[in-house]
């Protein structure tokens, strides 16, 4: 009653105020509203046109409703008036439902000062980029021809300074982009083995949900799975899922994470850097192209981010093959077991059998038992399976870890040539 701008009354059988809204009691210059009770509603009302629909309304048996012009101080303002009896006494209210013009006028004008804020933004952040790049590329020459600590230790700060810098420009320039609508998702073709290399777009969102994983984490795991469902249009829907066992979010938190400048739990960040922006980047080039980011999250336990993006498909096949992958054994020897786990699966997905050995014993005893077409290694394992192959005389492509991807679509070129016994590669 004291905030509406609707004209509202209660009135009593012989037609006498009960209780009115502020607004009523203003239009009859009665200050506190509280004291407009007893007075006879038709007082109220300064217009005589209003006066003569209070009449109507007074005569009416029972329910009113009508849509009203009326004059108040020389404008034009309009009303829904409904009113309704209840044992005698009368509760109606008056509803200005005036030409809303001015309103969306000052609406579009906020809307075009925050579109200008946004190309103000990006023109700025384009302006900083180019003398960011020579301080970034001067710092650089000077780390690689200065041989004194002291001014090599003052460039590398410089340096690091300006790619937070850079860091934190590239994300404004992307918000106030995608704010002013100048970002565009355009369609191109591409390869499936190189999504996450080559399509920026994609890219910058993975990149993104993986340096919040890191970031936030500080003992664990990072696990990254890519899955992909089949639409009914025949297109697919990417499933990229980044789960870590870092700070966690809070429950009530939850909401704000993806709003622009946003931060929450600072106070569990520990020194670590950022704008708050890059979930809102992220979020908003998923829904440009059709799909979505969201959260689960225990505090204290860690996050899982999945990101969805439908796909078309141009050419279909796998991307990796193995010739003849019934008749190869791989070996993996790698202590992480969630780590080596990935790999085992990744090797089954060709269709080759594979055998894990998380421990020395574990090695051991494979290489006595089994025989195999390659043996992976961690890099920091490499030398003591080398050592054992060579001291037992096994004949067998020994590869690290790392480079377990290119094997596996290199596998049968490799074969065929038979010439490299032993690759360590990063
Ligand atoms: P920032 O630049 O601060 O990382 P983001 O928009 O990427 O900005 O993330 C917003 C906030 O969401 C972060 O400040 C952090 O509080 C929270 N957050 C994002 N990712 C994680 C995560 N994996 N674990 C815990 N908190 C996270």
């Amino acid at each position: 009653m004291a905030a509406t701008p609707n004209l509202i009354a209660m009135v009593d059988e012989m037609n006498r105020v009960t209780y009115t809204s502020a607004s009523l009691a203003a239009l009859a210059h009665i200050e506190n509203y509280e004291m407009t009770a007893g007075r006879p509603i038709i007082d109220l009302f300064p217009d005589i046109n209003m006066k003569l629909v209070i009449g109507e309304i007074v005569e009416a048996e029972g329910f009113y409703e009508s849509t009203e012009e009326f004059f108040l101080n020389g404008e034009r303002r309009y009303f829904k008036i409904i009113s309704d009896r209840f044992r005698g006494n009368i509760g109606g209210r008056f509803i200005d439902i005036s030409d809303i013009t001015p309103i969306m006028t000052a609406r579009l004008d906020a809307e075009e000062a925050n579109s200008a804020k946004s190309i103000f933004l990006a023109r700025m952040s384009h302006e900083i980029r180019t003398p960011m790049n020579a301080i970034i590329g001067m710092s650089e020459l000077i780390l690689r021809e200065q041989t004194s600590p002291a001014i090599h230790e003052h460039a590398a700060a410089v340096k690091q300074a300006g790619n937070n810098l850079m860091a934190i420009i590239n994300d404004i320039l992307d918000f106030s982009k995608i704010e002013s609508g100048k970002m565009e998702i355009i369609p191109v073709e591409y390869e499936f083995a190189s999504l996450i290399n080559d399509v920026i777009r994609i890219r910058q969102v993975l990149l993104n949900l993986l340096s919040n994983a890191a970031k936030y984490t500080n003992q664990g795991s990072i696990i990254f799975t890519v899955e992909s469902a089949r639409n009914e249009t025949g297109s697919i829907t990417l499933k990229f899922e980044i789960t870590d066992t870092g700070i966690g979010i809070r429950r009530e938190d939850m909401d704000k994470l993806f709003g622009d400048f946003s931060q929450v739990d600072t106070h569990a960040h520990h020194g670590v850097e950022g704008t708050g922006l890059g979930l809102a980047i992220a979020r908003s080039l998923c829904r440009s192209a059709g799909g979505d980011i969201t959260v689960k999250s225990v505090y204290g336990e860690g996050s899982t981010f999945t990101a969805v993006i439908p796909q078309g498909i141009t050419k279909e096949g796998p991307f990796a093959s193995v010739a003849d992958s019934e008749t190869k054994n791989v070996l993996i020897y790698e202590r992480r077991d969630i780590y080596a786990n990935s790999l085992v699966r990744s090797i089954n997905n060709l269709g080759v059998r594979c055998r894990l050995a998380l421990t020395g014993e574990e090695l051991v005893k494979a290489l006595g038992e089994d025989r195999f077409d390659f043996i992976f290694a961690a890099s920091c394992l490499f030398d003591e399976v080398q050592d054992q192959i060579r001291k037992e005389r096994i004949d067998t492509t020994l590869g690290a870890c790392g480079t377990l991807v290119n094997f596996c679509m290199n596998m049968q070129k490799i074969h065929k040539r038979n010439r490299t016994r032993s690759v360590r590669g990063s």
